[in-house]
């Protein structure tokens, strides 16, 4: 088959944008080097039948109508709003914390008089950021915005990023609400979902087109080259567009050195049992050295009587010449931002060379977020 199109990777973006070409009748290749499609929403039975999601746990929401329209036409969703709760000081208690939480760990007279400052001192808004509390003049919320920091915060984040608590952006410290209230959903975003057969079941669907031709288990850097700004396919030079989900650092061969990322150790377990934990994801923000567990009954409503998995998530350092390590979370500072410019100026000077993705363009994206680039990067490039 001559292609059109050459895509690398089979996650949502790749998949996204294959199916878009497909559709208006573009030959696609797409390469992909696991041996599986779906990147990391992957997700697989296992011998207990339990279908447990292979990269770590994935709950799709989001506010775009337009990424929920365009993934309903692939597959049947349910509403599905998911909650978390976390082990602090031996208790299970909301997370974000919320006043339940409070009220959990605090005795009652407290937890009544911490409510009631803060609701007088934050009347217009339902969540608050821990920094603010921590920066009230008020001792009382001062003092609730410090333990809610040492108890939920801190360890997690050294757990996650491996970082001292002192180079933690202080933006990411302001990312983490508290809620003034009972809401104890984890996201707030309009729709949330979640694939009734599953995300592997939506990718086939996605892919099911004879425009598309996929080759697994196949690094497409063993066949795609560039030389003189162009792209070359076993040697020849390729004249159609060729969209890059992969890290874009492994396509110019770390020429300005590995971007870096943390991976994760993700350990999976069965137990004789109907139910492990009381919720799907419960935090371990201090103990422990994972940092939390996913119970995969709760995601998939599966019936299957004496039996559970779960997974255990241990965060861990990124090799990048260590083929059994994912890059799973991209550390973005300044000085890696600015690795990363230098290597899209390369990409720059390919016409027809596009970056898509989490690893293309060094991002955290969410699947919402990352569906809607492939969208919008369609309607740029489609003619
Ligand atoms: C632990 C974890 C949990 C998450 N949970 C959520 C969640 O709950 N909700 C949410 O919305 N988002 C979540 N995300 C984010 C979500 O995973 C991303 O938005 C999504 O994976 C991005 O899709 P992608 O196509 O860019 O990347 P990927 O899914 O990683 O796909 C890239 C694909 O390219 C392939 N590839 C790379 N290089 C090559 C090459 N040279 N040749 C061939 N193939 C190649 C890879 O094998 C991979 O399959 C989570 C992320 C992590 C790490």
């Amino acid at each position: 088959m001559k292609y059109d199109v050459i895509i690398v990777g089979s996650g949502f973006a790749g998949s996204v944008l294959a199916r878009c070409f497909a559709d208006k009748g573009k030959k696609v290749l797409i390469y992909e080097k696991r041996e599986h499609i779906a990147g990391n929403m992957y997700e697989e039975v296992l011998e207990n039948g339990i279908r447990v999601h292979k990269y770590g746990p994935h709950i799709f929401h989001t506010n775009q109508k337009e990424v929920l329209d365009f993934l309903k036409k692939y597959g049947e969703w349910y509403f599905y709003e998911h909650k978390v709760l976390g082990k602090i000081n031996n208790k299970l208690v909301p997370i974000p914390f919320n006043f339940k939480s409070l009220e959990l760990l605090y005795e009652q007279t407290k937890a009544l008089e911490i409510e009631t400052k803060l609701k007088e001192e934050y009347k217009d808004t339902d969540k608050v950021s821990i920094l603010s509390l921590i920066n009230s003049q008020d001792k009382t919320i001062k003092e609730f915005g410090e333990f809610v920091y040492e108890n939920v915060f801190r360890n997690y984040t050294a757990k996650q990023w491996n970082i001292k608590i002192s180079e933690i952006d202080k933006s990411v410290i302001d990312r983490v609400p508290v809620v003034l209230g009972y809401d104890d959903r984890y996201f707030n975003d309009k729709y949330q979902f979640m694939p009734k057969d599953g995300y592997t079941k939506i990718f086939e669907n996605l892919l099911d087109s004879k425009n598309i031709e996929i080759k697994l288990s196949t690094n497409a850097l063993e066949d795609l080259s560039i030389k003189d700004n162009k792209v070359y396919l076993k040697g020849k030079e390729f004249k159609g567009k060729v969209i890059y989900t992969g890290a874009i650092d492994e396509l110019f061969d770390y020429k300005f050195g590995p971007l870096p990322y943390r991976s994760l150790k993700l350990v999976f377990e069965n137990y004789d049992m109907n139910y492990y934990q009381p919720t799907s994801v419960l935090n371990y923000p201090n103990e422990e050295d994972y940092t939390r567990i996913t119970e995969f009954k709760y995601f998939s409503n599966q019936i299957i009587d004496g039996s559970t998995t779960i997974l255990k998530e241990y965060p861990l350092k990124y090799d990048y010449k260590d083929k059994t390590k994912v890059p799973y979370y991209a550390i973005i500072n300044p000085s890696n931002i600015e690795k990363y410019n230098k290597y899209f100026e390369l990409v720059k000077s390919i016409p027809n060379l596009y970056m898509c993705g989490r690893l293309a363009e060094y991002k955290y994206y969410n699947m919402d977020a990352v569906i809607f680039r492939a969208l919008e990067l369609f309607k740029e490039i489609e003619n």
